[in-house]
């Protein structure tokens, strides 16, 4: 099951270096660009139980250059990346599989953890629901397609290195459809 996981971001990134020949390459990395999350991964025995995370992005953007000579404004890319990790920041993140009800603004998320079973509820504008486990592969995944969304067509796609703490980093590059 874990090996599931880790596959989604490899797929991702198979399809490498589609990269034109005029094309150019930009990359942020700012300390701002960085957000704490709770999350819990049931199937991994040391990460059965919530616990935390401080994880932090260096964005690369591939694209053909635009108006004055621009791949895309990095003050554009920073804003893009922002309002993503923003979704996430501070909340805990959660698979939507482990949703057991939902009741006025509040949501009970069930589990079997570490040392037994977990039943939680929390407001839900707390907790970030994902359509998949919330494995660092995962959120990498996930963020590189949420920035290249916001980008414009000349951007040809995003890869994004996510660290979730120290030397534990995954990384996913995200095409635009029409140039896979
Ligand atoms: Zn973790």
């Amino acid at each position: 099951m874990a090996g599931s996981y880790s596959d989604c971001a490899a797929k991702v990134g198979d399809k490498h270096a589609a990269q034109r020949p005029t094309s150019v390459k930009i990359r942020i990395s700012d300390k701002s660009l960085s957000f704490d999350y709770a999350h819990f991964l049931p199937d991994i025995e040391k990460c059965a139980s919530i616990h935390g995370h401080t994880a932090s992005l260096d964005v690369e953007v591939v694209g053909e250059k635009t108006g004055p000579g621009l791949v895309v404004d990095f003050g554009v890319l920073k804003r893009a990346a922002r309002e993503v990790i923003s979704e996430l920041d501070h909340k805990i993140i959660v698979s939507k599989r482990y949703i057991e009800s939902k009741k006025g603004g509040s949501i009970t998320i069930r589990f079997l953890g570490k040392g037994g079973g977990y039943r939680i509820t929390a407001p839900s504008s707390q907790l970030f629901i994902a359509p998949f486990e919330s494995t660092i592969e995962n959120l990498a995944a996930y963020i590189a397609e949420s920035i290249l969304k916001r980008l414009p067509r000349n951007v040809e796609y995003v890869r994004v290195e996510v660290s979730e703490g120290v030397g534990k980093y995954a990384e996913s590059i995200v095409y635009r459809e029409e140039n896979v």
